[in-house]
């Protein structure tokens, strides 16, 4: 299903081409170039954001 297209990819978010090894998009969305485990950390992060924004 994925991964067939070759050259850039695209955010599944917003649909822009993303750079090679870009890991995060401009809309703020993690790409398919982070890894799992980079994927998880950043994860992490955004949601201590927006806890932060709605708790404060
Ligand atoms: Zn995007």
């Amino acid at each position: 299903m994925f991964g067939k297209k070759k050259g850039g990819d695209e955010c599944h978010s917003c649909g822009r081409s993303l750079h090679e090894g870009q890991k995060v998009c401009r809309c703020g969305t993690a790409t398919a170039m982070m890894t799992f485990e980079e994927r998880i950390q950043y994860e992490v992060e955004q949601w201590r954001t927006t806890r932060q924004q709605a708790t404060a």
